[in-house]
């Protein structure tokens, strides 16, 4: 049997998600369930697949296939396709596996031309429906499939609003809407140089195509990366009979939470209008009505639909995010699926369904995104600041979080001065889904229309961005590059702040404070720490960056990078003599002046951990990124060293490396110059001396990692030095003190002779930044620069500096945990690279077998919680 590609709604159900996408599955659930679905099929995401394997292209096999199903549907509905006595008219609309809300297209009405909207005017008695249905028909085929500017279409229509005198759309009568078909129309053949497409049949057929095209939109390629979204997925297609909620006003649209999204609080939560289409809610162009006035403006759809939404939470045991139409008081559901929602709201309602005996534990932990931690880990307002600062407006707190930055007006804007490291506001008259990429680097936005679940809310809940919305009382110049409000003008570049949890609006700075785990969050994360298997600890550098991990829950520091603490205040100079120096005598002079800074940085490293593991890497990165750049800085310099000008230049010239990633640095250095070692040694275990006498319990057995090592030879030629001078320090302080020696993994060929080393090692942590790099040959520091052209020609779908590439640099670990373990069957592992902190990357960890991950403070908790879910799905 050749395969299936169409699948009626009744054919389907909540499990076919991969292959329904989760609209379709939903659907076909609700179906199921006994609730009121408007008939309707699902193209499959194999067909979009097929789609992209045909050359984009739908095979006649697949095509056949789809007018079968509509000679399905049109039984189903007692309806025809074009007839205008009885017509049937069809959404069409996509539904990926993973919800991606406002990335892909829609288009309502399908199935209208001229004598079909005839037919509608007279069998509904209301032309001006009719002709509204049919101006927004074509409005969206023309921008969806045929990629015209939208824009021109609502140019025709302020036009006509102008000349009549009117300022809204609800005023325009039959007369105006039939006028405007005809514009729409004749600037559709003006600019395709073809008639509008009256057949619905090819409407269909093309509107089809549009949708799985759209599956490889800029804006979709763009959350598909940013969520982890495999692009071979693909996106279904859902072709559903109309119902209308723009037929008078006894029809209506909205959509609803069964919870409260930026909250979490346990309350039924949307918004509905009266006389009007799905996207005029979710496009914030009218501001609609709460869903508790639905209860008076029609009291029987709403009791209807609050017990299906009660009915949908506890079937899928999570929050629903619904979409409804009311035609002519009857109730529709048009869509259901787990809502998105802040990480505050994420965890009460984990921590409440649970609490409710709705889900287990591990279900609750499985609720929450990790990465959506993020956002409740950075600093909010300052009360103290924000008392005393004075809100220049108020709207709607659609997501929350505090925000500070410099106005911004567009989403160019926004991506470039954030590339300055600017930080940024963007305000918006309202958001649509082509400013994702420049609302994902804002601090907040601000816009001027739409209500909670316009697309600029929806989107920036699920990003964890603050954003105010619908705040009318600002007036927007967007020539000028300015807005007003209450007399006052704010500029590009001036100052505001935000805050998502009330909505109010500064025209100031408000200083922040930062993050604290209590309430809901700390007992969730004590769950999550009860059933990983992975330890989780920080890459910190400085005891504040120490002691903040530790009260964001870190067991220990997996990577202290020595040379940060090079650069601060007036070591740089005993570094730089270090450096210049000629003679081993002058270089352990400059050692000496750095010997006690370094014992200094360590005890308070040490102190900070309070007894828990530290492991420190010595010097790593390429000497000369330490040297004077400017004319000035060098001329100092040798003043300070008191040697000639000349003279120091020439070292600096032959300090100067091609490939400085590749050159003298890691291990190298201290193979070159052992002092550095014996110095870096000495401030390490003198630090655990002086800190362990101070608590005793603490036990301190410092943790020295050798980097960059690709041989054996390597790490035996600087562990040998490790080893004399710190047997040397123990013995004259008379201290009994265990201390280990181990490497890095971060070189291929280190990886494929990891048995060898592992003589050495006695623990091996993966340095995937650099593994990255070598196994790729991309430079980790130019790389950005043409990955963007590979994830645009779909050669490559993630960062693999961001996330791990299991494929080869996986291959390299597994290899060098394996063979790590045939010669010392305990050796702790760990991972100091970047993709420590990544969830995706923490679950191949876990599979690894990893003693523990380490990533930067703030994601520590994210690194938590990605580990909890790692040992639950891999049960
Ligand atoms: C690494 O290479 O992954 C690593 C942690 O070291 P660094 O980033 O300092 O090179
Ligand atoms: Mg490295």
């Amino acid at each position: 049997m050749s395969k299936k590609y169409v699948y009626l709604f009744s054919e389907g159900n909540e499990n076919m998600r991969e292959l329904l996408g989760g609209k379709g599955a939903n659907l076909a659930e609700m179906m199921n369930l006994g609730m009121p679905v408007p008939f309707g099929f699902t193209v499959t995401t194999e067909a979009c697949n097929k789609y992209y394997d045909d050359g984009e292209k739908i095979s006649e096999d697949i095509r056949k296939e789809i007018f079968e199903y509509l000679m399905k549907l049109e039984e189903l509905s007692q309806k025809q396709f074009g007839d205008p006595k009885n017509p049937l008219l069809v959404s069409v609309r996509s539904g990926a596996r993973a919800s991606m809300p406002g990335m892909m297209d829609t288009i309502l009405n399908l199935g209208m031309n001229d004598d079909v909207v005839e037919g509608v005017a007279s069998l509904t008695g209301n032309p001006r429906f009719a002709y509204d249905s049919y101006r927004r028909f074509i409005q969206m085929f023309a921008d969806v499939v045929m990629g015209l500017n939208k824009a021109k279409f609502e140019e025709i229509i302020d036009e006509m609003k102008d000349k009549k005198g009117v300022k809204q759309d609800t005023e325009l009568d039959a007369d105006d809407m039939k006028e405007m078909v005809k514009r729409f129309k004749k600037f559709y053949q003006e600019s395709l140089d073809e008639d509008f497409p009256a057949d619905p049949k090819e409407q269909l057929y093309r509107a089809i195509e549009a949708v799985f095209r759209s599956w490889n939109n800029p804006r979709a390629i763009f959350y598909r990366k940013m969520n982890d979204i495999p692009g071979s997925w693909g996106t279904a297609v859902n072709v559903q009979m109309m119902v209308f909620g723009n037929m008078g006003n006894d029809c209506g649209t909205g959509v609803a939470f069964t919870r409260n999204p930026s909250t979490g609080e346990n309350k039924l939560y949307g918004e509905f209008l009266m006389n009007a289409q799905g996207e005029d809610v979710v496009a914030g162009i009218r501001t609609p009505q709460t869903i508790d006035q639905l209860k008076e403006t029609a009291p029987a759809a709403y009791q209807k639909f609050t017990e299906i939404c009660a009915t949908l939470e506890k079937h899928y045991k999570n929050m629903q995010d619904m979409e409804f139409t009311i035609e002519k008081e009857n109730l529709f559901m048009l869509q259901t699926r787990n809502g998105k929602r802040t990480a505050a709201a994420a965890l009460k309602i984990a921590c409440d369904m649970y609490d409710e005996g709705t889900i287990t534990r591990e279900e609750a932990l499985m609720m929450v995104e990790p990465k959506q931690l993020d956002s409740l880990l950075h600093p909010r307002f300052d009360d103290a600041a924000l008392k005393t600062a004075k809100p220049i407006a108020s709207a709607l707190p659609a997501s929350p979080g505090a925000a500070c930055g410099q106005i911004v007006f567009t989403a160019e804007q926004a991506i470039e001065e954030a590339a300055l490291g600017h930080k940024v506001v963007l305000v918006r008259l309202e958001t649509s889904p082509e400013d994702i990429e420049g609302m994902h680097v804002s601090e907040g936005i601000l816009t001027v229309r739409g209500g909670m679940t316009s697309h600029a809310a929806v989107v920036a809940r699920g990003m964890g961005t603050c954003c105010v919305s619908g705040c009318g009382e600002i007036n927007i110049n967007e020539k000028e590059e300015t807005f007003e409000v209450k007399g006052v003008t704010y500029h590009k570049g001036d100052y505001i702040s935000l805050d998502g949890s009330t909505g109010n609006i500064y025209g100031e700075k408000i200083p922040t404070v930062p993050a604290e785990i209590s309430g809901d969050f700390e007992r969730f994360m004590k769950w999550a720490d009860e059933v990983r298997v992975l330890k989780v600890r920080t890459n910190a550098d400085t005891p504040k960056d120490a002691a903040q991990a530790v009260a964001f829950g870190a067991e220990g520091i997996g990577l202290v990078r020595t040379e940060h603490m090079f650069f601060e205040g007036d070591r740089i100079k005993a570094v730089r003599e270090m450096i210049v120096s000629k003679t081993e005598g002058q270089r352990r002079k400059a050692l000496a002046k750095l010997l006690p800074m370094q014992r200094g940085d360590f005890e308070g490293i040490y102190e900070a951990m309070k007894g828990l593991p530290v492991t420190i890497r010595y010097l790593d990165p390429p000497l000369h990124e330490f040297l004077p750049t400017s004319s000035y800085d060098i001329a100092q310099l040798a003043k300070d060293m008191k040697i000639d000008l000349d003279e120091l230049r020439s070292v600096i010239m032959g300090l100067h490396e091609f490939n400085p990633m590749m050159g003298h640095r890691g291990c190298r250095l201290a193979i070159s110059y052992p002092e550095i070692a014996e110095m870096q040694t000495t401030a390490v275990i003198e630090a655990a001396i002086n800190v362990n006498k101070a608590h005793p319990d603490w036990n301190i057995e410092p943790e020295i990692m050798i980097p960059l090592v690709g041989d054996k030879a390597e790490l035996k030629y600087v562990k040998d030095v490790v080893v004399r001078t710190a047997d040397e320090i123990l013995k004259r302080e008379n201290v009994e003190m265990k201390y280990h020696v181990g490497t890095m993994i971060e070189i291929p060929r280190a990886a494929l002779l990891a048995d060898e080393i592992a003589e050495e090692a006695e623990f091996f942590s993966f340095g995937t930044n650099d593994l990255t790099q070598m196994t790729f040959g991309f430079s980790r520091d130019d790389a950005g620069g043409f990955l963007n052209d590979y994830y645009e020609k779909k050669i490559f779908e993630q960062d693999p500096f961001a996330r791990v590439d299991q494929k080869g640099v996986g291959k390299l670990i597994k290899m060098a945990a394996e063979l790590g373990r045939s010669t010392r069957p305990n050796i702790k592992l760990g991972i100091c690279g970047e993709h420590g902190g990544d969830p995706s990357s923490i679950e191949f960890c876990h599979r690894m077998g990893l003693t523990y991950v380490s990533c930067s403070p703030f994601r520590v908790p994210i690194a938590r919680l990605a580990a909890a879910q790692a040992a639950i799905t891999n049960k």
